[in-house]
């Protein structure tokens, strides 16, 4: 990310407030703070975010974006909705790696079932798969002849999907045979969701913050070329967790990918294999009060962390509630809340899923009206580009 001088205030929009981190460029990245009772959106936000279908949510993807959906989701319910919400299921991005194409196809329909059993509303918000949107790849195309081979070169993403190391250059022999166009470009794909939806908030992790200033580089590039200001710059809404950490090796954070299967908590898990994995969490041996120290206590911090989110409370907030805790009742602590959390999700999950046919009804509604936005930025788009015949 190009965050260069880093402006940290606090702006109060309406009742909203965010912490803000601007740069000397016109980057603008905020961190939602979900914390603060009043927070609230600007007028006629339009926020979109999406995740790819890797399967059922597991704690990370849950606190690290879809609990920020959820909470805005239920921002725009309260200020009577002249803001729009567009979230989406991200499987075009999925064939950028190696894939098992049944079973992306099943994982598709769980990510969906999923968003929803978070509490996304799927008559106040868009849902909508990725693939069925043709327009978001049309306008793709226009936004690749403004993408620097520069600017994409330093994108991190697509170095770490390929194994590659941080400092890899796409100009190296190695880079150059391991990785495909679509996985070097997927961050141009990126900027086309969120540019055909003249998105002007997007939550992500921080692992996607670097491709939302690419969006805003592309939507400026573009906008020069045109002699328009057709596309706004997007902001980031970074959520406020950072990174949940695995369970069992709490250097690594917690992935779906990970073959220790008490590393990670899904949303489905069942009360009692909560308990169990939490239970059986590293922690470390040292004695005292418990402190959050990321270096030295990875382990219980990352307890505390999952407390937090779970809380809607800050860090040091929960480390005055449980200092004088014993690491066991810290354990059961966090269990029961993530218990707590989970019940409704996985309940929801349950009948969603089972229901194939209400999910294809609720996807066909998402798509028709994910289309009518998408189908007047690509005529837009192209009329800009002298092809207004089209
Ligand atoms: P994935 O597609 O599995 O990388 O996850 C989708 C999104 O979920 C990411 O962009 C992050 O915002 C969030 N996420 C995934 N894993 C974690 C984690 N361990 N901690 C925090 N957020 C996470």
């Amino acid at each position: 990310m190009t965050v260069g001088i880093l402006r940290r205030c606090c702006i109060k929009l309406g009742k909203v407030r965010y912490y803000s981190r601007e740069s000397s460029s016109n980057s603008t990245v905020h961190t939602i703070s979900i914390t603060d009772p009043t927070f609230r959106l600007p007028d006629r936000s339009t926020i979109l975010s999406g995740i790819q279908p890797t399967g059922t949510f597991h704690l990370g993807n849950y606190f690290g974006a879809i609990k920020s959906w959820h909470d805005l989701n239920n921002l725009v319910k309260k200020s009577e909705g002249n803001s729009s919400l567009y979230f989406f299921v991200a499987d075009l991005h999925s064939l950028t790696v190696p894939q098992d194409y049944q079973m992306l196809q099943k994982q598709r329909l769980e990510a969906y079932a999923s968003i929803i059993a978070c509490g996304i509303d799927p008559q106040l918000s868009t849902i909508y798969y990725q693939s069925c949107i043709p327009e978001i790849t049309s306008i793709q195309w226009v936004l690749s002849c403004f993408s620097s081979m520069g600017y994409l070169n330093r994108m991190t993403q697509w170095k770490s999907k390929a194994n590659l190391k941080d400092n890899a250059n796409v100009s190296d022999e190695n880079a150059l045979g391991k990785v495909k166009l679509g996985l070097f470009g997927y961050p141009v794909l990126m900027a086309s969701d969120v540019l055909t939806f003249r998105a002007t908030h997007v939550p992500v992790g921080q692992d996607q913050s670097q491709h939302l200033e690419l969006t805003r580089e592309v939507a400026q590039s573009f906008n020069k070329s045109v002699g328009s200001k057709y596309f706004n710059d997007p902001h980031t809404l970074l959520t406020p967790t950072k990174k949940i950490l695995s369970l069992k090796n709490p250097l690594k954070k917690m992935s779906k990918s990970d073959k220790e299967p008490l590393s990670k908590i899904f949303i489905t898990d069942s009360a009692n294999e909560i308990t169990k994995k939490f239970n059986k969490a590293t922690t470390d041996s040292i004695e005292g009060k418990l402190t959050f120290d990321l270096e030295n206590r990875p382990g219980v911090s990352n307890l505390i962390s999952i407390l937090a989110a779970v809380k809607n409370k800050s860090i040091e907030q929960i480390v005055i509630d449980v200092e004088d805790f014993s690491k066991k009742e810290l354990k059961e602590a966090v269990a029961e809340a993530v218990i707590n959390e989970l019940e409704e999700p996985a309940k929801k999950y349950k009948e969603l899923i089972s229901n194939p046919e209400y999910l294809q009804k609720l996807s066909d509604l998402g798509t028709e009206k994910a289309r009518i936005v998408a189908n007047r930025t690509l005529k837009d788009v192209m009329r800009l580009v002298g092809m207004s015949s089209y």
